[in-house]
């Protein structure tokens, strides 16, 4: 069985996904575009404000003509928002002026309507302002051809707000990589059927999917398959129909049923062993194209793979930043065989990294409360409590 290390075979898929996965830009609407990367610069094609336009319910007025308060003036006119409103504001007059509408030229300041006796015909005002007050200028907030957003800003809902707000109805984003998810293995049941002896839930195709969408791709087939090779051959082909990269997880290693390492095989598939731990048993095919990465079935195991091997170059592809990487002190020694490098579920605590559970690659309890990876190196066989491991963020 041929054996890799971990880098040199991170390197080889690598290569074969940013080849599967160079960034497509796509058009969207607006508003299914949240979490979405920008692909190009998007800027403004209209003001904000599009017009002037009144900041409160009350009285668009000339500020020349408050010199003197209380003072009552006649109102010639009552605008809501939504109305074009008249042209101009005659001197020595008042317009009602709801928020919103549009303040006419005359005009320089609105009085609030508390400020005033609300009428209709005259208007009663106690308050002087000054000019500007209470008036929302064209443009004040953004100016036709202003750059929003740059190219590789991933959408909030406020960047959503904005593009809303100037009218447009579609932006230019990265197409999300589209992954199908293949687990096997012919004691897997779906969650919510009722378990026969040597059952067990089917999880991988859920870690997998959901590892995939976090990541910012789309997993657009996720399915599990019997040992039976014809199933695992009938899915494989649907998968790479529609994926621009295909994961299974599962049948990789030395035992009788293995059906992923079977089918693949003849087809080209490279199956091995990796130097790491978990995720040793490793497999890449490439089937009509798209690349076939193939995962160990213990849960931490497929997980750690897909950490290690998938998601950076996920990320990359999707245009999402680099998850983070670094150095942070162990509050307690650690041991680690030697020839393997080990990825170990760890905990952020304080003063540094601390060990969550054991080393079994089917704890996934244990590795839902870890939020880090701890890295210990091939030849590292003891760490002490103080040193620096380095740790990947999950
Ligand atoms: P395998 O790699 O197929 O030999 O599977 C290794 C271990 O992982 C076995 O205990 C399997 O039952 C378990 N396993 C494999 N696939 C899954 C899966 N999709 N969900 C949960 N456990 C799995
Ligand atoms: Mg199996």
């Amino acid at each position: 069985m041929t054996s890799r290390s971990v880098d040199e075979h991170a390197e080889i898929v690598r290569q074969l996904l940013a080849r599967a996965l160079a960034p497509v830009g796509e058009g969207v609407l607006v508003p299914d575009a949240l979490g979405r990367v920008l692909a190009a610069d998007v800027h403004a094609p209209i003001d904000l404000p599009v017009f002037r336009n009144s900041q409160m319910d009350g009285y668009a007025v000339a500020s020349a003509s408050l010199r003197e308060v209380p003072v009552s003036l006649p109102v010639t006119a009552i605008v809501a928002a939504g109305d074009a409103g008249p042209d101009r504001l005659e001197a020595g007059t008042a317009i009602k002026i709801m928020t919103g509408a549009p303040v006419p030229l005359g005009a320089d300041c609105v009085v609030p309507v508390e400020d005033t006796d609300a009428g209709n015909d005259r208007v009663h005002i106690r308050v002087a302002r000054r000019p500007g007050e209470f008036v929302r200028d064209r443009g004040s907030d953004v100016t036709s051809g202003t750059l929003l957003l740059a190219a590789g800003a991933e959408l909030t809902a406020r960047h959503l707000a904005m593009l809303a707000a100037v009218g447009l109805a579609e932006v230019p984003v990265l197409r999300r990589p589209r992954f199908a998810v293949i687990a096997t293995g012919a004691e897997l049941m779906p969650a919510g059927t009722a378990l026969a002896p040597g059952q067990i839930f089917e999880s991988n195709s859920v870690a997998l999917a959901a590892s995939v969408r976090a990541n910012g791709g789309d997993a657009v087939l996720v399915d599990h398959s019997t040992d039976v090779p014809d199933r695992f051959r009938e899915l494989l082909h649907r998968a790479v129909e529609g994926a621009d990269v295909v994961i299974t997880s599962g049948g990789v290693s030395m035992g009788d049923f293995e059906v992923v390492r079977e089918v693949l095989t003849p087809l080209g598939g490279w199956f091995g062993h990796v130097a790491m731990q978990p995720g040793g048993p490793q497999g890449l095919t490439t089937v009509q194209g798209v690349p076939v990465l193939s995962f160990p079935g213990n849960p931490v195991s497929t997980l750690i793979s897909f950490e290690v091997f998938a998601r950076a170059e996920l990320r990359r592809c999707a245009g999402l930043p680099p998850q983070p990487a670094d150095y942070a002190p162990l509050t307690a020694p650690v041991e680690s065989p030697s020839g393997k490098r080990q990825f170990l579920r760890g905990r952020r605590v304080a003063g540094g990294v601390t060990l969550e559970s054991g080393p079994g690659s089917h704890l996934v309890a244990a590795l839902a409360r870890a939020d880090v990876l701890l890295d210990i190196p091939e030849d590292v066989t003891t760490m002490q409590a103080g040193d620096d491991v380095r740790v990947w963020e999950l």
